[in-house]
């Protein structure tokens, strides 16, 4: 019996056959077509030799294949590894060695990296979306080879323990790792996400965000595909095209990083776009700037702020309609099968209204990092997963995130949350981005350095930057020096690289 992910479309295709699945491009694929590609996909995976525990890999952009190959795996018991296709080549070969990725499916964008690490990387087969080539296996003759052999279907047991998917985190802080997803933290994280945010299957929802990390696939495709709606799958986040796509398919549900938010609601169209559809909007992965959430709300858009990480699949705390207004900044409550603690280092519980670590523990939490037993026992205390977040509660019991703890400047004995900094500049019209970093000082240990990137046609220096603080921050945590720069170093998640930025802008 198959308990996993790798019986969904099965069971979909049971209750909605014709109902829509997945768009993109001109294409849509119900959920009977999704069940039927994803029986001839397993089919064909198996006569690559794929058994129960491999791993199969795919690397490219947002794609109907990503999630066939993720159905297709879990048919067959095997683990997903999504890969980043922002890594470079030696980048590549490290996950897919650290995976043990047998099989990897790539996109035509991806050809010519993955040629050039196949000999550093264990893959046995290599399967190509646009056709078969001197050292790949086409997806489609896979697929289509699967299907004519495909009389019974397989029936490989896979339980809700069996591993799912390895799924990287985005590397904002380091070396990215490879959090382990049972079916059942997959599980539990959709239940989760289509309970909070009251899923119906008339959801459309806009998958821009990019499936390789956690939020696009979990916290909307998979809770959508699991209630039965539809995902318009988009394989670049364009800020015009996104206001085009939510009027042209009546979206009713986002996810974004708040970067992504920032681009569209610059755009000439957003005033004048027909965004009347949009029900859900969720925001989170990195520090949710209030000017942004007022500049939704403005627009009659109800923005829910969320927060979560890789590790817990990844919904942790979501901000509930009813209080997207009142609690306009907080990252809201705990999901329904979620349980969170802001603590001290000693694990106890610290007071409403003081900064703690965020905690927390749940049926969503993986396990551990793949094949990283170290890095895993560091993870947890008592059971609980240590996300290395400072956070704060209010009396009610919604959390306001702070920042990380890794980023936090102790200047002069103060903790300055670089966070807390950043939002005070972004409240200038005249900035774009900002981030805030610490430099080392002789007197204070550390001081802020604020880089930040002026509006085009802004005639800003830092000084002004900084002057404009004034009166709205404590003395203590206003940088002591801004520098204007014309872009931030992001990831491909759209995080900030705040390492890359001590690298260049560091120094005393
Ligand atoms: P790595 O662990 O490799 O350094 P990462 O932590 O950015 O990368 P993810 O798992 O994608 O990898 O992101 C989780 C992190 O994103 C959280 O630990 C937190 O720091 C940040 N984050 C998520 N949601 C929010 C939010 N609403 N506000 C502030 N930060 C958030
Ligand atoms: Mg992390």
């Amino acid at each position: 019996r198959n308990e996993g992910l790798g019986s969904w479309p099965a069971r979909r295709a049971r209750k909605t056959p014709d109902a829509a699945a997945l768009v993109h491009g001109g294409r849509t694929i119900t959920y009977a077509g999704l069940l039927a590609r994803v029986s001839g996909l397993a089919h064909g995976l198996r006569d690559l030799g794929v058994r129960h525990g491999d791993r199969v890999g795919y690397l490219g952009p947002n794609h109907p294949a990503f999630l066939e190959t993720l159905f297709a795996a879990g048919t067959l018991g095997a683990v997903f590894v999504p890969l980043n296709t922002r890594l470079a080549g030696p980048e590549i070969a490290h996950q897919l060695a650290d995976a043990g990725v047998s099989v990897l499916v790539h996109a035509p964008s991806h050809a010519g990296l993955v040629d050039g690490v196949r000999d550093r990387a264990p893959v046995r087969e290599h399967v190509a979306l646009d056709g078969p080539g001197p050292w790949a296996h086409g997806y489609e003759e896979v697929r289509a080879r699967g299907a004519e052999a495909g009389a019974a279907p397989i029936d490989v047991p896979v339980s809700l323990d069996d591993p799912c998917m390895i799924m990287y985190t985005s590397g904002t802080t380091g070396a990215a790792k490879g959090a382990t997803l049972t079916h059942g933290n997959v599980t539990w994280n959709a239940i989760n996400v289509l309970i909070d945010h009251d899923l119906t299957a008339g959801e459309v929802a806009l998958v821009s965000a990019p499936l390789f990390h956690t939020a696009g696939l979990n916290m909307l495709a998979l809770p959508v595909l699991l209630k039965g709606g539809a995902c318009v799958l988009v394989p670049a986040f364009d800020p015009a095209a996104t206001l085009d796509l939510v009027a042209g398919h009546r979206v009713t549900f986002m996810f974004g990083v708040p970067t992504m938010f920032q681009r569209i609601a610059r755009e000439p169209g957003w005033d004048a776009a027909d965004l009347s559809s949009l029900r859900i909007l969720t925001c989170g992965g990195a520090p949710v700037p209030p000017s942004l959430i007022e500049t939704y709300q403005k627009r009659g858009l109800t923005f829910l702020q969320g927060y979560g990480m890789t590790e817990a699949a990844p919904g942790t705390l979501f901000l509930d309609a009813a209080h997207a207004e009142s609690k306009a900044g907080s990252a809201g409550v705990p999901h329904f099968f979620s349980d969170v603690r802001v603590v001290a280092p000693d694990m106890t519980d610290v007071p409403p209204g003081e900064t703690g670590e965020i905690v927390v523990r749940g049926p969503h939490v993986m396990r551990g990092y793949w094949g990283r037993p170290d890095a895993t026992a560091a993870a947890f205390t008592d059971g609980w997963f240590r996300s290395g977040d400072a956070a704060r509660l209010d009396e009610d019991g919604y959390a306001y995130i702070v920042d990380r703890i890794k980023d936090v400047i102790i200047s002069g004995g103060e903790n300055v949350y670089p966070a807390e900094v950043e939002h005070a500049i972004l409240a200038d019209p005249d900035v774009l981005e900002c981030a805030v970093i610490g430099v080392p000082d002789e007197t204070w240990g550390e001081v802020g350095r604020a880089v930040f990137v002026p509006r085009p046609g802004a005639r800003l220096t830092g000084d002004a930057v900084l002057a404009r603080l004034d009166g709205r921050l404590a003395r203590y945590k206003i940088p002591r020096s801004a520098v204007a720069a014309s872009e931030l170093p992001r990831n491909a998640s759209g995080k900030i690289l705040k390492g890359r930025l001590r690298e260049e802008y560091g120094e005393p």
